[in-house]
């Protein structure tokens, strides 16, 4: 077994069970955000490209909607064996793609993207329809693949999305053809490979390299029955519009600007790790981060002293060594972006406690950030940021805590930092939000349905919540007597 992969891979994209090359399309490079060196070059997928994908798809989700769920379900947790053996290489891939420190992909990428296939691998003999009796006669549902799938990714999780993505819809009998981000489009053709030798059927799982106009044919392609894209809102508002005019299904895991609510009661040291776990792990880019944290008045003060003195301790450095605990922006843009929000932070009056530093090195490196003193009115508190900038808003009473944190047009995640039991359930069913957490934040098992309301989604992913997103029931009546037709 390789110790690395070789960030060139053999072609750009995965097409019926193959690579698959085509040099008309534009080419892009893959850029190492730790030194910002380039480690790859890929075209984007031409017309040409799409239409062989979707014909394959065609043809081989008509013969899988026919296999066993069973030895569908085999299949999947196979591959999930084979992703858990590979690991250490998909992770170190996984770190060249995105930047992340090792530290992290070793534990939450490639062996998330394993939980996933093996828990639908899983359930997959499971999935039936129910019997319904109605006196005499009686129905019964089926419960039906929808088609050919399209999975877009967005860059921060490459691996966990074109998992969490293709094995729901594997399981249910779909084809997925998976379009990963741009910005990191190496890992998702490791796991076609690793499909392909798990034993599905070519055709099934295609990987198909390109900005958005590629994903933009793929979600108009009358060859295509459903999308579902991790992206930020705005993309969500093309690809939504796009859908609607077939009226195809979708799933949308969007952006957010969640909020954590800290009460006085909290535990200091559990609430000050959730707030780290909530906007700096992989350097701050994960849509459902708790970026607005609301913290009671009586606790505030010694909250942000023993926050700052924590992110004291990060160990920002090469992603590669393990002891690295805070890694670089993904790229060159989303760090400009997030300078933006830093500089608009200290103009609108927030007060910068530490970090936001652009570091004299090689790629995209920026220190983790406070701001305290921010008010619900400043773009920090408004905008999705997608880095590493955490922002201390004070509270006095939960009334005001809920109807602050509930200002927002995003409704992703929201988490309760408090020893009062009841009090953290009260507040949990007052939060609007998808996915929610007590005492904790972004854990994100594969048991767990995942997803936001309001403008941060439609839809769920994982759990047998996300059956529903990628089959359709077919509904049957039996009539046992005789037909009473009135004439
Ligand atoms: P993005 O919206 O720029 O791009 C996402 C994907 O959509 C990319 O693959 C891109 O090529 C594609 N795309 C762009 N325009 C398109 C179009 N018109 N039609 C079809 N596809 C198109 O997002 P990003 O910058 O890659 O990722 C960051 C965003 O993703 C953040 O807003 C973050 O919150 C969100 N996100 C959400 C989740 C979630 O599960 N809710 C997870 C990770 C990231």
């Amino acid at each position: 077994m390789d110790e690395h992969y070789d960030t060139q891979p053999k072609a750009s994209h995965y097409v019926d069970g193959a690579y698959l090359e085509d040099t008309a399309g534009e080419a892009f490079d893959v850029i190492y955000p730790a030194t910002g060196a380039v480690i790859g070059r890929l075209h984007q997928a031409t017309d040409a490209v799409i239409e062989k994908a979707i014909a394959a798809a065609r043809r081989a989700q008509a013969e899988w909607a026919r296999t066993s769920p069973r030895e569908r379900g085999r299949i999947l947790t196979r591959a999930a064996q084979i992703m858990r053996e590979r690991n250490r290489p998909l992770s170190v891939l996984e770190t060249y793609d995105t930047g992340k420190p090792l530290q992290e992909t070793l534990v939450a990428d490639a062996t998330s993207g394993a939980d996933a296939l093996e828990y639908f691998g899983g359930i997959a003999a499971g999935l039936t329809g129910e019997h319904i009796q109605l006196g005499e006669d009686w129905a019964y549902t089926m419960r039906e693949p929808l088609g050919v799938c399209v999975g877009i990714g967005a860059w921060n999780y490459p691996t966990q999305i074109a998992c969490w993505k293709a094995a729901p819809a594997l399981a249910c009998g779909n084809a997925m053809i998976f379009k990963p981000s741009e910005t990191t489009p190496l890992s998702a053709l490791k796991v076609a490979e690793i499909l392909t030798e798990a034993g599905l059927p070519d055709g099934l799982f295609q990987v198909l390299q390109g900005m958005g106009p590629v994903g933009a044919t793929l979600t108009t392609h009358p060859g295509v029955d459903k999308v579902s894209l991790t992206g930020s809102v705005p993309t969500g508002q093309k690809v939504y519009a796009a859908a609607a005019g077939e009226l195809k299904h979708v799933t949308m895991e969007l952006g957010g600007k969640s909020p954590m609510l800290v009460f006085d009661d909290a535990d200091l040291d559990d609430a000050v790790g959730g707030a780290i776990l909530g906007n700096f792990y992989s350097s701050g880019q994960i849509c459902s981060n708790g970026t607005r944290v609301f913290v009671q008045k009586g606790l505030k003060e010694r909250f942000v002293a023993r926050l700052k003195e924590r992110l004291d301790g990060a160990v920002i450095g090469d992603p590669m060594d393990e002891a690295t605990n805070f890694g670089p922006m993904v790229s060159q843009r989303q760090m400009e972006i997030v300078q933006g929000y830093l500089k608009k932070g200290v103009e609108e009056g927030a007060r910068l406690v530490t970090g936001g530093t652009r570091l004299d090195r090689d790629g995209f490196w920026l220190t983790p950030a406070i701001f305290d003193n921010v008010t619900d009115e400043m773009t920090i508190a408004r905008e999705e940021i997608f880095g590493p900038v955490l922002s201390v808003l004070e509270f006095e009473t939960e009334e005001e805590g809920i109807r602050r944190a509930n200002n927002t047009p995003y409704g992703l995640s929201a988490g309760v930092f408090t020893r009062d039991i009841s009090r953290a359930h009260r507040v949990i069913g007052q939060l609007q939000a998808g996915t929610c957490f007590i005492n904790s934040y972004n854990d994100a098992p594969v048991e767990m349905p995942f997803g936001g309301v309001k403008m941060s989604g439609v839809g769920r992913e994982n759990a047998k919540a996300a059956i529903e997103h990628y089959s359709q029931l077919k509904s049957v009546y039996v009539r046992m007597g005789r037909v009473e037709a009135p004439f």
